[in-house]
């Protein structure tokens, strides 16, 4: 069986402290998995996405400000904390303009490690419960839209289609798309698109207020898009 729950992936190169790290981590209750280099890395993230990633920077067969632009290509909201020497300040600091989330500098102690893992675990689900395209803002829980502060007044299922487009991060959704994943009808015995054509066009028109630019964007003979510029 496949495991998909979320899991801590350690990418580092020194057997003794990968080996400490699993199984500090792992007795706190994260699943862990060890990755000994950049390649090894890349083939975990392309099978499983992790819910966080501790980066060494130093690695046998590539730097991990590499395999940073890999991560943040995949999966952009993935937590990853880099973990680096003194010596190696440099690619620390490229590390962050490449955009990792935090750093700790060996020796650092297990317990704030914990305290940073929690932290950007607790970071990367407040995200999953918010959603902003442009100055469009979706609040998950209250299922609220506003857009450069006005209130939207949606149909429930107009949220979820917006929800859903805003998930894509500026994918292009197919009619198809929408009528499996916002409508969950997978029969294909009768064709959906007039339904979905008629959301969107009113969907469009509460979104754009005066003076606003178009967010939703017609992609023609392929599907919608959610995005500031088409
Ligand atoms: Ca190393």
């Amino acid at each position: 069986m496949k495991d998909t729950s979320p899991f801590i992936l350690i990418v580092e190169d020194d057997p003794a402290l990968s080996e400490a790290l699993h199984g500090g981590l792992m007795e706190v209750g994260y699943g862990c998995r060890v990755a000994g280099s950049v390649k090894d890395a890349e083939e975990i993230i392309a099978v499983n996405l992790p819910g966080l990633i501790l980066l060494d920077m130093g690695l046998p067969d590539g730097e991990g400000a590499e395999l940073l632009d890999t991560i943040r290509k995949a999966a952009p909201a993935l937590p990853v904390i880099i973990t680096t020497a003194r010596s190696e300040l440099t690619d620390r600091l490229s590390g962050l303009e490449r955009g990792a989330d935090d750093y700790l500098v060996k020796p650092y102690a297990f317990e704030e490690l914990l305290a940073r893992i929690r932290i950007q675990l607790r970071h990367a689900q407040r995200t999953r419960l918010q959603q902003q395209v442009g100055d469009l803002h979706l609040d998950l829980p209250s299922r609220t839209a506003t857009r450069g502060g006005r209130l939207l007044d949606l149909t429930p299922r107009e949220f979820d289609l917006l929800v859903y487009l805003s998930t894509l991060q500026g994918d292009v959704a197919t009619r198809e798309m929408l009528q499996h994943e916002v409508w969950k009808v997978n029969s294909t015995m009768t064709s959906m698109d007039n339904v979905i054509d008629v959301h969107i066009s009113r969907l469009r028109q509460k979104l754009d207020g005066e003076g606003q630019s178009s967010l939703l964007h017609t992609v023609r003979g392929v599907g919608f898009v959610l995005k500031e510029k088409p």
